[in-house]
């Protein structure tokens, strides 16, 4: 396979709670070695089952605010009460070294992202199929108490009604098409011209005769 040098993409996917992002997040990612995902920090608590450092790096109040005064973030937000932001570390080199990054971010950090990082980014809105599906999703999880489901379902409309400030849209009515459309725009991504760095020198080759 001829491999022509590239650099990587930043990949946001943005929905409501509940939309079903996080599992089209680890289907991509475990099929997909080029791409990692970009580990946010928050001050939530860990829900069950979350790992430190690998769903999230847990940090207190005071921390956070250290990474934000010290500009470690790339960019940070406040979601239902808590804030979360996306550690700069390392995404430069990642994305310099043909390699790409997922944001599971809020529509306020792909705002900031898109002022910041225009070039980098595609990015993709996921829409759940109805909102009883939505509340239905965020009920079986059954690990936010009942007034976290609350508050996450009334904050739903307001995250869809972002949908028009991305790339692409995405509704998640079947769960593997919803997949293979994400992964079928992240090829398209990876495949744009300004990314694929390798081809001045590919067509040289051409041109010499190689
Ligand atoms: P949850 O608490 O359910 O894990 O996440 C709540 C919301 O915060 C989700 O919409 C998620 O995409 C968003 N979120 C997670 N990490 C970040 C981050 O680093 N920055 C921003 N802006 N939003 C985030």
């Amino acid at each position: 396979m001829t491999d022509i040098k590239r650099r990587g993409v930043m990949l946001v996917l943005s929905s409501p709670s509940g939309a079903g992002k996080t599992t089209i997040s680890r289907r991509l990612l475990g099929a997909d070695d080029a791409l990692k995902l970009s580990i946010s920090v928050t001050t939530r608590e860990p829900r069950r089952g979350e790992v430190d450092g690998v769903d999230y790096h847990f940090i207190d109040r005071a921390a956070f605010d250290r990474q934000v005064t010290n500009g470690e973030l790339l960019e940070h937000a406040e979601v239902f009460g808590h804030c979360y932001g996306t550690p700069a570390q390392g995404v430069e080199d990642r994305l310099a070294s043909g390699q790409d990054v997922l944001f599971d971010i809020d529509w306020q950090g792909t705002q900031q992202l898109q002022r910041s990082a225009r070039a980098d980014l595609a990015t993709i809105f996921i829409l759940p199929p109805s909102v009883g599906e939505l509340e239905r999703r965020l009920t079986i999880r059954a690990q936010d108490s009942d007034a976290v489901v609350r508050r996450r379902m009334e904050g739903a409309g307001r995250e869809l009604d972002h949908w028009h400030e991305y790339d692409y849209v995405v509704i998640n009515d079947d769960l593997d098409r919803a997949i293979n459309e994400v992964r079928s725009i992240l090829t398209g991504e990876r495949l744009r011209r300004p990314r694929r760095l390798g081809v001045p020198d590919y067509v040289k080759g051409l041109r010499a005769g190689g």
